[in-house]
């Protein structure tokens, strides 16, 4: 049994990352379980995309970012790592310690912060929530705290540039119709919980369940207008995933 595995209780993601940085490969499997999916699978060796492997959306976000940039939910830091070699100066915010220390490592200027912890502060050109940007809000009911944290945080004329998707296609039937009961929740709100299922050590590590917010253009958009900002739709991607512009109105 590997023993540097047992200090990675309750931060799943960032075990896998840390084992993949010292390693090399990945050493176990990043299971997202869910309440609504079967469970899936993040490859880890994903979550260390280059530039190239990156979805043309994502390249978009990282081609526009310019001055003070700071990449919030940074992972592995593939971002940051992307911009410095643009020559821009990222500072990288994380809430999982193994995923901060890694990328320290890597010479980022990384931090171990939560996006809504009013003692980070900062005035910021371009903020940067990439993979789903918008899980960070969790559910629909945070949009103005979100919001709120973002005027604290972004500098005059400064933007957040956020990828999603619109869910609905899980809702869709074969004719194209949607079923969707508006009485519910909306669709997509998920519940996740991540495991790091380590090849080499009967111990996983799983973490707390969270709110994850996949959110379609016209309901960002609409609760940006809500809370003084403008959503411009810079993007589409291939399969209901966009990127968005939120700027102050
Ligand atoms: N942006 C990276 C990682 C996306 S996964 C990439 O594209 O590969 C989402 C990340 O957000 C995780 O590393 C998680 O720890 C972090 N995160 C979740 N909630 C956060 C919060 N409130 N503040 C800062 N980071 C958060």
């Amino acid at each position: 049994m590997n023993s540097e595995l047992l200090p990675h209780g309750g931060d799943p993601m960032g075990a896998a990352i840390y084992d993949f940085h010292k390693n090399g490969a990945a050493g176990g499997r990043l299971v997202v379980h869910s309440s609504i999916f079967d469970d899936d699978e993040i490859p880890v060796e994903d979550l260390f995309r280059t530039f190239d492997r990156m979805p043309a959306l994502e390249q978009a976000a990282l081609r526009m970012a310019e001055g003070r940039v700071l990449d919030v939910g940074a992972g592995s830091g593939c971002h940051s790592l992307a911009l410095r070699a643009m020559g821009k100066k990222p500072v990288a915010i994380d809430i999982s310690p193994l995923s901060v220390a890694v990328m320290k490592e890597m010479g980022i200027d990384a931090r171990l912060v939560n996006l809504y912890d009013e003692n980070f502060a900062g005035q910021f050109d371009t903020i940067l929530m990439l993979m789903n940007g918008s899980g960070i809000i969790g559910r629909l009911e945070n949009m103005s705290d979100f919001f709120g944290r973002m005027k604290q945080i972004l500098a005059p004329g400064g933007c957040v540039l956020m990828d999603s998707s619109d869910l609905r296609y899980l809702y869709e039937d074969e004719d194209g119709s949607f079923e969707i009961d508006l009485a519910d929740e909306y669709y997509g709100l998920l519940d996740y919980q991540m495991e790091y299922v380590p090849s080499n050590s009967p111990v996983t590590v799983l973490g707390e369940p969270f709110d994850w917010l996949y959110v379609d253009f016209d309901t960002l958009a609409f609760y940006a207008e809500q809370n003084g900002f403008s959503a411009e739709l810079v993007a589409e991607g291939e399969h209901y995933d966009y990127l968005a512009k939120l700027t102050l109105a």
